[in-house]
């Protein structure tokens, strides 16, 4: 039986400068790199890990199950303009989708009032969006009202801050309940698909509990994104006094998981009492390498504990929404807020992630130049890492992929030629395909130049960057990589490689359901099938619990709550769909 309750708080005993820390980071090695390492050598894991990945492999095969959840919300009141300066083609109509007049709040998903010169792309977007997406319930959207209200009130530049920031010092929690504003600080480390899904994820997690959002400035935070609540930050300003919160890890003696182990805190004798003082701060260590008493933090209970806490540090490179869904207290809330459940990260990744002015240059130019014409665009992502060679066999499996689902037309042998239709009635694809290699774009774009497509379709490449591996830490290719995800998610198909968070991040934000390439057992061999199509656009989440918090064992999460199964790039993963 789990041993759970608090006792008593001794934060201010240890403070956290005397911890031994850990960086997780490191320039060397390749985010994804380094995620393989941790997970795959059995002597770094602790013993929990050990348990939790025999459920994995115990738990891949998820029988379908059938449901009938909530009714579809009706329609918010949406907001219309018209684009006056607008791209062009040679006829005169407009080059994009919906330049006549388009929603530019997204059906009230986003807050009217911002300088639109500070952030182009907050009004402009949606003009691009030939896919104009699915509908906020107007739940949400209030929800999002009142969650920008308690930014506003409690957020840097505030008194109630200031208060907050000197209990922290202190380190003295004024007691249960009793604070007014309470605080989620988000650390911001590895890629950017994996930074903005740990954003959206920490955001639904403050959006759920009434807490005060503040993002890490480190990894140009700030410069690839433009401000998403009106009138204050969401970034967490120089001077707070958690001096070495960056460098949190799995060690972290102030951690949840660290604290339930050490019985500094404990959930085993039910409600906190009057009078007991909990720690002011916890870190929340969700990272890949989480161990199960971190872990809990997804239980009911833990979230009655962690509740009355004013400060929690969150780190995770994970999308740990579907995690929240295992939460019974939550999971009422998910479902007003996004009666269509597989929508949640296609929504707040729209309303959180506004490309800044400089990235938003980037996509539009991109995009005018090499997609806007075109009659039908197809994103493909080839995620490779580092040191890995190029792969014919990886080049077979795209080619398998979009040629057998009719996402790129096949080729006839050069002597076919003279059966091709006259060029009045071919029609135009565009191919988006983002990677670290050329190699890939190159041999594409010369397979459709040497042979004709057998539906006579014209079918150009395009690659954006070809930045040869992973930097960290550098503007330009972080801006880079932030662009081309948001192209990916313009393009009508997209064709994403598994495992990968930027493949995550384009589709959500595309709205579109992708075709994910199968990750291959044996490097040389192309996986048959080649491809399957998603079964919803929301992210997997990668290091999910394996515990059933009501029956307090271990159990297959992904047979728990009807709206959350396990994903079809990652057999042990967790994703939200939508089963009504
Ligand atoms: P993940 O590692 O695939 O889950 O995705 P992340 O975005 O978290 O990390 C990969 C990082 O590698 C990106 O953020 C970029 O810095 C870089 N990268 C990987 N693929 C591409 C690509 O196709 N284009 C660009 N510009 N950068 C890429």
């Amino acid at each position: 039986m789990r041993q759970l309750k608090v006792t008593r708080a001794v934060v201010g005993a240890e403070g956290p400068a005397r911890k031994k820390q850990r960086s997780v980071a490191s320039g060397l090695l390749d985010a994804k790199e380094m995620t393989l390492l941790f997970t795959s050598s059995p002597a770094k894991r602790p013993r929990r890990w050990v348990v939790n990945a025999a459920l994995a492999a115990f738990f891949m095969i998820v029988p379908p199950m059938v449901i009938l959840f909530g009714a579809r919300a009706s329609a918010p009141p949406t907001v219309w303009i018209s684009a006056a300066n607008v791209l062009r083609g040679g006829d005169g109509s407009p080059l994009h989708w919906s330049a006549r007049s388009y929603d530019k709040l997204l059906g009230g998903l986003l807050a009217d009032g911002f300088d639109e010169g500070s952030c182009h792309s907050r009004y402009q977007s949606a003009m691009y969006r030939r896919n104009a997406g699915r509908k906020p319930s107007p739940y949400l959207v209030s929800k999002l009202r009142q969650h920008e209200a308690l930014q506003r009130r409690c957020g840097p530049g505030t008194v109630a801050y200031s208060n907050a920031l000197e209990q922290l010092r202190s380190s003295k929690s004024d007691g249960i309940g009793s604070q007014e504003c309470k605080y989620l600080v988000s650390i911001s480390y590895r890629g950017v698909g994996n930074r903005i899904l740990a954003t959206a994820s920490a955001f639904m997690y403050a959006l759920l509990t009434g807490r005060v959002l503040l993002v890490d400035p480190s990894n140009e935070m700030s410069e690839l994104f433009c401000e998403p609540f009106p009138d204050t930050t969401w970034l967490l300003p120089p001077g707070f006094p958690l001096t070495t919160y960056t460098n949190f890890s799995l060690d972290t003696g102030e951690s949840y998981g660290n604290m339930l182990k050490n019985k500094v805190l404990r959930t085993d004798i039910g409600d906190v009492p009057a009078g007991v003082q909990l720690p002011v701060f916890a870190y929340i260590h969700l990272d890949h390498d989480a161990t199960q008493e971190d872990k809990f933090f997804y239980c009911d209970e833990d979230q009655s504990l962690l509740r009355d806490i004013p400060w929690l540090v969150m780190r995770t490179d994970c999308y740990i929404v579907p995690g929240l869904y295992l939460d019974i207290g939550f999971r009422e809330e998910l479902a007003r807020l996004f009666p269509e459940p597989d929508t949640v990260f296609h929504h707040l990744g729209r309303y959180l992630f506004q490309p800044s002015n400089h990235v938003w240059g980037l996509i539009t130019r991109y995009y005018d130049a090499y997609l806007a014409t075109a009659q039908r665009r197809v994103g493909i992502q080839v995620r490779v890492f580092g040191k890995q060679p190029n792969s014919p066999a990886l080049l077979e499996q795209i080619t398998k992929c979009t040629q057998r689902h009719g996402l790129l037309p096949e080729l006839l042998t050069g002597t076919d030629d003279a059966v091709m239709p006259p060029a009045p009635s071919r029609k135009s694809t565009a191919v988006l395909v983002t990677s670290l290699k050329s190699w890939y774009s190159e041999k594409l774009k010369n397979m459709y130049w040497e042979n004709a497509a057998i539906t006579g379709d014209a079918v150009s490449v395009h690659q954006p960057s070809k930045e040869g591996h992973q930097h960290f830490g550098a503007k330009l290719h972080d801006t880079k990589a932030w662009a081309e995800i948001y192209l990916l998610s313009l393009t009508d198909t997209l064709v994403t490689t598994a495992w990968s968070t930027f493949g995550y991040v384009a589709q959500g934000l595309g709205g579109l359901r992708p075709w994910v390439m199968y990750r291959p057992e044996n490097d040389s061999v192309v996986p048959d099938p080649p491809c399957g199509r998603d079964v919803s656009m929301d992210p997997c989440f990668h290091a999910p619990p394996f515990y059933d918090c009501r029956l307090k064992h271990g159990a297959d999460t992904g047979k728990i709550v009807p709206q959350v199964k396990h994903c079809i790039d990652m057999s042990w993963g967790l994703k939200v769909v939508d089963n009504s």
